[in-house]
């Protein structure tokens, strides 16, 4: 007789899914977590990371405020960093209360510690030991510096959750989503941003049009860009961090932060004795029903090479739970995902890029829309609202929508659901719009762009 039914490895947001809803189905569950509850999303993620964003964006609407009568000093607009930092790790503290009555309410018991495998059946955590029938490995991704002279000088996006202070300069390296949400809060906060991105295209995964056109967004409020560049070395001078560039120019930050991906956390687990197999990039190779190369080890969430994002981790937890204790065999389906940057402006996309759709269609018309928001109107912002609707001819199924504006989040969500019953592009234009949305031109798009 196993301690356990299920020993969940990790209690983010998919191993604390598998073990709350295996344990509603009557399985006798434990998870171990080594740092907090809730895991990446709920510490170091999705939730403190959009209470930055909201943060940020006030001063943009300080300045549109102006135009609408309200009238304050704009020169004494300050912001406080102490104020949102200390708040928000508040906040946080009460999500890992709520996620731990959560688990306690379902009956899990609740582990601190980092979890070893000892065997296929068995864990250890220090000095104790537990069995279990099966083992769930759910331990997510981390942060990393690079590979470069200097790099003990740099922060990630971890570390800008509890900063001390606010540096007066950030310069940020990588071109996706933690660059491109960091450059974008930094700037809010009124710190000096620069980007270096090594390739031309930002969000290469995406529609290329939605990070070249947010480029041209960040660039006009102000946050430098540069691409098809790398840094060399980082140094430390007096207070500031000197970064040599590729083409041998110098230039000085109060801080340098690394947001170039973050590779699983599969090490120092015990998997390699056991047999478990992982890729070159250290994902655990699953089956649709995230069973590992061993019988009773599972995997899934950031770690398995599936799209790293909290709503996918958390279906895959639900799917795993239906499958071993709800004798309903579940898999994910993966097709017409949609996820949002939260840059300034946001980004919403859902299924195919111009591109992926070009390689596997021979006839695709695109509908574009490139307005100013009416909420800006009266004001000086530049900032336009770009959509994009990409259609296979033959069949008039819809194939991608793509959006770059406020609450594109929000607005590409609904789409999605239209997306995954296959709407075509007569049934969004036969849908009356709301007035006046921005959301309204995604059915009211009639001419093509091309
Ligand atoms: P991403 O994979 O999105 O982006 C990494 C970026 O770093 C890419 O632009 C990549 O360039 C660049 N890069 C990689 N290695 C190097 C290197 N050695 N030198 C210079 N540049 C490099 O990773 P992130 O860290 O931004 O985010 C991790 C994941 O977390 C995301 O993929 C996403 O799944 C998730 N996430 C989701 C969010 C959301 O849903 N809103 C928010 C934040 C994170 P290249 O493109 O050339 O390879």
């Amino acid at each position: 007789m196993y301690d356990y039914d299920l020993f969940v490895i990790g209690a983010g947001s998919g191993g604390v899914r598998a073990a709350r809803m295996s344990a509603a189905k009557g399985a006798r569950v434990a998870v171990a977590e080594a740092q907090f509850l809730g895991g990446t999303c709920v510490n170091i993620g999705c939730v403190p990371k959009k209470l930055f964003y909201y943060g940020s964006h006030f001063q943009h609407d300080f300045h549109d405020a102006k135009h609408y009568g309200w009238e304050f000093d704009q020169s004494s607009l300050k912001f406080d960093w102490p104020t949102l930092r200390d708040n928000k790790s508040r906040e946080i503290k009460r999500l890992n209360g709520i996620y731990q009555s959560i688990l306690e309410g379902a009956g899990v018991e609740i582990h601190n510690g980092w979890a070893k495998l000892t065997s296929a059946n068995s864990v250890s955590i220090g000095e104790k030991s537990f069995t279990a029938e099966k083992i769930l490995v759910a331990t997510g991704c981390g942060a990393q510096l690079p590979d470069v002279p200097g790099a003990e000088l740099c922060i990630t996006s971890d570390d800008v959750f509890e900063l001390d202070s606010l540096p007066e300069s950030i310069v940020i390296v990588g071109g996706g989503y933690i660059a491109l949400e960091f450059a974008g809060i930094f700037q809010g906060w009124g710190v000096d941003t620069t980007v270096i991105y090594r390739g031309e295209h930002v969000l290469k995964k995406m529609d290329l049009a939605l990070g070249d056109r947010l480029l041209d967004e960040m660039r006009k409020k102000g946050i430098e860009i540069l691409l098809n560049t790398e840094v060399k070395t980082i140094r430390q001078v007096d207070d500031n961090r000197e970064v040599e560039l590729l083409d041998g120019t110098n230039r000085s930050f109060g801080a340098v932060m690394y947001a170039t991906g973050r590779p699983p956390l599969t090490d120092n687990l015990g998997l390699e004795a056991l047999g478990v197999e992982k890729n070159k990039s250290g994902e655990l190779l699953v089956d649709e029903f995230f069973q590992t190369s061993v019988d009773s080890i599972y995997a899934l969430g950031d770690i398995i090479g599936t799209p790293a994002l909290t709503p996918v981790a958390l279906e895959q937890g639900m799917a795993f739970a239906n499958t071993q204790y709800g004798n309903a065999p579940t898999t994910v389906d993966y097709d017409n995902l949609a996820t949002a940057v939260f840059s300034q402006p946001n980004i919403g996309t859902v299924g195919l890029s111009e591109e992926e759709a070009r390689e596997r269609y021979p006839n695709v018309a695109v509908y574009e829309s490139d307005f100013r928001h009416l909420k800006l109107s009266l004001t000086e912002n530049p900032e336009r609202t770009f959509m994009k609707i990409l259609v296979d001819v033959t069949s008039d199924r819809v194939l991608g929508i793509h959006m770059l504006g406020s609450e594109a989040g929000e607005i590409v969500q609904g789409l999605a659901v239209a997306m995954k019953l296959g709407v075509t592009k007569k049934q969004l234009d036969s849908t009356i719009g709301i007035h006046p949305t921005a959301a309204e031109e995604f059915v009211t798009m009639r001419e093509r762009t091309r």
